[in-house]
């Protein structure tokens, strides 16, 4: 934790490096100095001060400075940091004016210059007020803060990167917490740069001002580029089958970079609690398995790149690589992981309130939230009975809207069973989305009856889209064969009538995990006809660096 401060100002050098150098000979180990020649050049020192999170113990002015006095200037900055200790240097002719400003202006002590010996006329009075300031003195959070509003797409976008990358954060809603004086406090010492928000703002002193996550991932330490320009095996897509495939293949002695372009984990990362998982047995959630399986992987040297693939070519026996940024990469054997992404909800007003209540996935920053709210959660899958659960701790009420009759067909017995015994989980079956109204954010969804056939408006302010995924191959399109929905067909699916797909020049089939094109390898939910489960991501990305172990020998 940085040492709190203590603030001194006088326009008169000597008197300055006087009174700093006594601060620091008794102070100095436990809190900082800094002196101040104007009581200008102070007051903006205490506004970067307030948006760095620093503590202000103490604040020492001399009262006879020009255009500003001692008096004026600590009762401006008393709005900066009110707990700080105010006290005023004065010569004897001054005495009667610092007697009114202990009275009139909330200042709590006086010292006469000079102040030989400071153990007789400094030190005492200052370990007094100091020993008060500790008294109530509570330490400010040191990571990263994030000040944005709640129904701001922009800024849950960050809030999510941020929790899904598990960086540690404080959240600062500058609506909701308008009133509170410490967040005005923030907001006036930003000044104009309050109004560009999402705003970052860093424990040196940085900030970002209408930030994204790419921004972000750079200043909070993620990996953007890659350290080489060259790997054995590149993995894109960083949930179980890409982490599976990265710990594997860099515990075998393959140089791995892995490129993510949201977080580590995937869809798995959004799942509040997979029960399923072999080995545990009173489940885990999503988050943890993905902390842990990135903590295996660098372990194991992989390098993580907080990236996006956009393009991927085969030249020779190389395969490369374009990432956003422009950068590219090449390597020996190329995996896609990329999953699948939540399938869109088509219905007027879906898209424009999407992170403004409207949200695809487990939405895990939103759960807290949502305390005390009706939440919808629209789907019957498992993903969907797994985030009603996790919302329906928070909610007053969790409402799943289904199409269908029941949720038998489509979710697992044991998600049905706990929902059953949750009272403020309730299923509203033959139910469509059918609009969803609000100016700034989400206030009411239409919901069709499809039993009925009438249309029901009910008041809603957080819904929750869970209604199944694609995967998102466009940037392979014409390297990789995919299925009419964008799948990648692999091994066997790939041979027709007997015949290996076209250009396929090796004298032996596809193996089992791999595309069309020798050395590029597809695992987990983005490949045609895979088990859409944690456990086959993972088995899936170890089977394969077997196949890629293969393909190396040859290569
Ligand atoms: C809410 C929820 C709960 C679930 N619960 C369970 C459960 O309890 N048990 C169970 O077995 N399964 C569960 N599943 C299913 C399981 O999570 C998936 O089957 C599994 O995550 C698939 O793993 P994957 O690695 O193939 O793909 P994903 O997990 O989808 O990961 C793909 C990753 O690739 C990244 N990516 C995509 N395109 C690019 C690109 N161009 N560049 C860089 N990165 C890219 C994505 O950001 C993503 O992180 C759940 C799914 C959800 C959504």
């Amino acid at each position: 934790m940085p040492k709190p401060i203590l603030l001194s100002v006088d326009d008169d050098s000597d008197v300055l490096r006087a009174i700093e150098r006594d601060l620091r000979s008794q102070y100095g180990a436990e809190y900082r100095v800094i002196g101040s020649d104007s009581p200008e050049g102070a007051l903006d020192l205490l506004k970067q001060l307030k948006v760095r999170n620093d503590s202000v113990a103490l604040l020492l002015a001399d009262q006879r400075m020009p255009r500003m006095d001692g008096v004026e200037f600590l009762q401006q900055a008393m709005e900066i940091f009110p707990a700080a200790k105010r006290a005023l240097l004065t010569a004897y002719a001054d005495t009667n004016a610092a007697i009114s400003a202990i009275n009139h202006a909330s200042i709590n002590h006086f010292f006469l210059k000079p102040w030989d010996p400071p153990t007789e006329h400094l030190y005492p009075q200052l370990d007094d007020l100091l020993d008060d300031w500790q008294a109530s003195f509570r330490p400010t959070f040191q990571g990263i803060r994030l000040l944005g509003t709640r129904w701001s797409p922009r800024s849950y976008e960050l809030r999510d990167f941020l929790a899904r990358n598990h960086v540690p954060y404080q959240w600062i809603d500058v609506e909701a917490s308008a009133n509170d004086p410490e967040t005005k406090r923030l907001m006036d010492a930003l000044g104009p740069e309050a109004a560009n928000l999402p705003v970052v703002l860093f424990p040196d002193g940085t900030k970002l001002l209408e930030g994204i996550p790419a921004d972000v991932a750079q200043k909070v330490g993620l990996r953007t580029r890659a350290q080489t320009s060259f790997y054995d095996l590149a993995i894109v897509g960083g949930g179980p089958a890409g982490l599976a495939a990265a710990v594997y293949g860099a515990s075998e002695g393959l140089h791995t970079v892995m490129i993510e372009r949201e977080a580590p984990g995937g869809q798995a990362g959004m799942s509040s609690r997979i029960e399923n998982y072999l080995g545990f047995p009173t489940g885990l959630s999503g988050a943890d398995l993905a902390r842990r399986a990135v903590v295996q992987a660098q372990r194991f040297g992989v390098e993580i790149l907080s990236q996006e693939a956009v393009a991927a070519r085969a030249e020779g026996p190389y395969r490369i690589i374009k990432l956003a940024d422009g950068n590219e990469i090449s390597c020996h054997v190329l995996m896609i992981a990329t999953g699948v992404q939540w399938r869109r909800l088509a219905a007027p007003g879906i898209d424009r309130l999407q992170g403004a209540g409207i949200y695809y996935g487990g939405g895990a920053t939103e759960a807290l939230s949502c305390k005390g709210e009706i939440v919808y959660v629209v789907g019957g899958a498992n993903s969907a009975g797994q985030a009603a659960m996790n919302f329906a701790r928070y909610a007053e009420r969790v409402i799943i809207l289904v199409r269908g009759e029941s949720l038998s067909s489509t979710m697992s017995q044991y998600l049905i069973d706990q929902i059953k015994e949750m009272p403020n989980i309730q299923l509203w079956t033959h139910a469509a989305v059918a609009e969803a109204h609000g100016e700034t954010h989400l206030e009411e969804i239409s919901v069709l009856c499809t039993d009925t056939n009438k249309i029901e408006r009910v008041p809603g302010s957080a819904m929750f889209i869970f209604i199944g995924a694609l995967p998102r191959t466009d940037w392979l399109a014409g390297l990789v064969e995919r299925d009419e929905r964008g799948f990648l067909l692999t091994g066997p699916d790939l041979i027709r009538d007997g015949q290996r797909p076209k250009g396929w020049a090796l004298d032996r089939d596809p193996f089992l995990l791999e595309t069309n094109v020798p050395g590029i390898f597809a695992v987990g939910d983005v490949r045609h006809g895979s088990i859409k489960r944690v456990a086959s991501g993972v088995g899936e990305g170890s089977v394969a660096v077997q196949f890629i172990h293969q393909y190396l020998s040859k290569v």
